[in-house]
C-alpha cells in the first residue's frame, strides 16, 4: 500500500515535470467483463475508467498515430480472449484496438481462435499484428531463430486474417539490433517495444515507445498522458534492450 502510495506520489512529480501532451500508445494484456483468462488482466470497469481519463484529457483514440500530439493508440499483448468477451464495450465507444497474437497459442484455452479472431476483424475497429510464433525473449535467441520466429507468425497470421501484417511487438520487451534489422528485412513496417515514452521519440529512430496501463490506476493514467512512465525508461532499456 505504502508503495503504491510513494510510487503515485513519484509518478505524479513526473508528470508535473514533463507534462506534455505527447501521442503515445498504451498497452494492456487483456480485459475482462466475465471470465478473467490472465492475472495481467484489467476489469473493464478499469477500463472503463481509463477511457475516460484518456477523453477527460483531450486525447483522441486513434488506430494509427498521425501526429504528435492529443492522440493516443491502445494495444493488448498475447491475444486472450476477453477482448471478444467484451467486444460491446469497444464497439459502442468505437475504440481502435490493435492486439499482437501469438501464433502458436491460437485456440488454447484462454486465448482466441481462429474464428473469433476473424469475427473481430469484421467489426473494423480490431487489427492483428505478430507477437512472433511461440513468444520468447527475442533479444536472446540466435539469428536463425529469430528470422524463423518473426517470419512464421506473419505467414500465419496473414493466412487467417487476409491482410498484410505490418507492426510487430517484442514478447516481453525482449530485442536485439538483430532483432530491428530482421523485422525490417522481413517486411515489418512498425516495431513496439516496452520501453515507455511519446509515440513520436522512437528509439534508434526506429522501435515505437508504449506504456504499460493494465493495472494503473485513473491517477497513473492521467501521468502516463503527461509522460510520467519515462522516468522508468533506463531501468526498462537495461533489462529489454541487448545490442
Ligand atoms: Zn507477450
Amino acid at each position: 500500500m505504502l508503495k503504491k502510495a510513494i510510487r503515485n506520489i513519484i509518478l505524479k512529480c513526473t508528470a508535473y515535470l514533463f507534462n506534455n501532451r505527447d501521442s503515445k500508445v498504451l498497452f494492456y494484456h487483456d480485459v475482462h467483463c466475465g471470465a478473467q483468462y490472465t492475472e495481467m488482466s484489467t476489469t473493464l470497469k478499469k477500463f472503463q475508467k481509463h477511457i475516460a481519463a484518456i477523453h477527460l484529457l483531450d486525447f483522441e483514440i486513434v488506430a494509427d498515430i498521425s501526429k504528435k500530439t492529443g492522440q493516443v493508440k491502445i494495444q493488448f499483448d498475447d491475444g486472450f480472449k476477453g477482448v471478444y468477451d467484451c467486444i460491446d464495450f469497444i464497439k459502442k465507444h468505437k475504440i481502435p484496438i490493435e492486439i499482437f497474437i501469438v501464433t502458436s497459442w491460437i485456440g488454447k484455452e484462454g486465448y482466441l481462435s481462429e474464428k473469433e479472431i476473424k469475427e473481430l476483424q469484421g467489426s473494423n475497429l480490431i487489427r492483428f499484428s505478430s507477437h512472433t510464433h511461440t513468444h520468447p525473449n527475442l533479444g536472446e535467441i540466435n539469428e536463425n531463430e529469430i528470422r524463423d520466429e518473426l517470419s512464421t507468425s506473419k505467414r500465419f497470421l496473414e493466412s487467417i486474417t487476409g491482410e498484410e501484417v505490418k507492426s510487430l511487438c517484442f514478447p516481453k520487451g525482449s530485442f536485439s539490433n538483430p532483432v530491428i534489422e530482421i523485422a525490417e528485412e522481413l517486411g515489418y513496417k512498425e516495431q513496439y517495444s516496452s520501453l515507455p515514452g511519446s509515440s513520436h521519440d522512437l528509439f534508434q529512430g526506429k522501435v515505437v515507445r508504449r506504456n504499460l496501463l493494465q493495472f494503473a490506476s485513473v491517477s497513473e493514467v492521467k501521468s502516463v498522458l503527461k509522460g510520467a512512465h519515462m522516468i522508468f525508461n533506463r531501468k526498462y532499456l537495461s533489462r529489454q534492450f541487448k545490442r
